[in-house]
């Protein structure tokens, strides 16, 4: 089976301190590697992760403040040194391709990685295959700034008895888990008749907003959701200024969502114990973790 977890390469906001970097968080599902908002500094960190940044199929930048996509240009000059033989599908919205193109191009470097862009202009669906739905929604940080939501499809597990009882058995069970029927004996029989369904995980990253209701979207039953807390409660006049969330409505949004784990992250350098985030959501929210430089979160199926 496939590695599934989600690595956190940095957990600090705007400004760096000495133990936790820009933000950049790797999503390894399914054989592939999501890299979300890859800040400055996170190549190096892929090393202290000890993760090969060759696993990286696709990047995606919630917007072009710089703790979230100075990293871009140096992650490409990477898998470019690396000769990595997939394509890289870049998406971030669409009214940051000038500073897209000025990170991507900005240095000199042999460029043969097949980058493939996906600028987002509208809200919805951006990648659909038999593996993901990949979904944005713009959030409300004052700029441009999207927010994922990466659902698997849902799996049927059959039941053997059903199955065998109606005579379905050898090509037939394939091709009913293919098409999602089959005939047997003039009788159309559909795959729900024979089989329970298990819901496809989701994971919801919202990074840099004030409170939305399309966060709130996003994260809907999602089992990790990462949702950013730059500051706690007694900073709240701050982040309305800023366009943040307080921990405290990182853990509203996680409630109202349903989702099934909450991870903080994204927090100002101003902080030094993340306790106190961890303690503030759980108030409202119980199943909350605090993120941190290269803490490691399962995503078990
Ligand atoms: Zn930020
Ligand atoms: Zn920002």
């Amino acid at each position: 089976m496939s590695v599934r977890d989600l690595v956190i390469l940095g957990s600090s906001s705007q400004q760096p301190t000495r133990l936790r970097n820009h933000g950049a968080y790797l999503l390894r599902w399914n054989d592939e590697g999501l890299l979300f908002d890859p800040g400055e500094g996170t190549q190096r960190q892929f090393i202290f992760a000890n993760v090969a940044p060759t696993c990286v199929t696709r990047i995606f930048v919630s917007h072009f403040h710089g703790d979230h996509c100075l990293g871009l240009g140096s992650m490409l000059m990477r898998l470019n040194l690396d000769k990595i033989t997939h394509p890289v599908h870049c998406y971030y919205p669409a009214s940051g391709k000038v500073y897209f193109d000025r990170l991507r191009f900005g240095t000199l470097y042999h460029d043969h990685v097949n980058v493939i862009e996906h600028p987002v202009s509208s809200e919805g669906i951006v990648h659909q295959d038999e593996k993901f739905t990949i979904e944005a929604r713009f959030l409300d940080h004052g700029v441009d700034n999207v927010g994922w939501r990466v659902t698997e499809p849902d799996s049927y597990k059959f039941d053997k008895e059903k199955l065998d009882s109606l005579g379905i058995k050898g090509p037939m069970v394939r091709e009913i888990g293919e098409k999602g029927q089959v005939l047997v004996q003039g009788k159309l029989i559909k795959i729900s008749d024979v089989s329970s369904v298990r819901k496809g995980d989701a994971f919801a990253v919202v990074i840099d907003t004030r409170y939305t209701e399309s966060a709130v979207k996003l994260a809907q039953n999602a089992k990790l959701f990462l949702c950013e807390s730059t500051y706690l409660e007694r900073h709240r006049e701050l982040a309305e200024k800023y366009h943040h969330l307080t921990a405290k409505q990182a853990a509203e949004i996680a409630k109202k969502a349903e989702v099934k784990q909450l991870i903080l992250t994204h927090y100002s350098a101003r902080y030094q114990d993340l306790s106190e985030f961890q303690k503030e959501a759980m108030e409202i929210f119980p199943h909350t973790l605090v993120a941190d430089d290269l803490l490691v979160f399962p995503f078990p199926k």
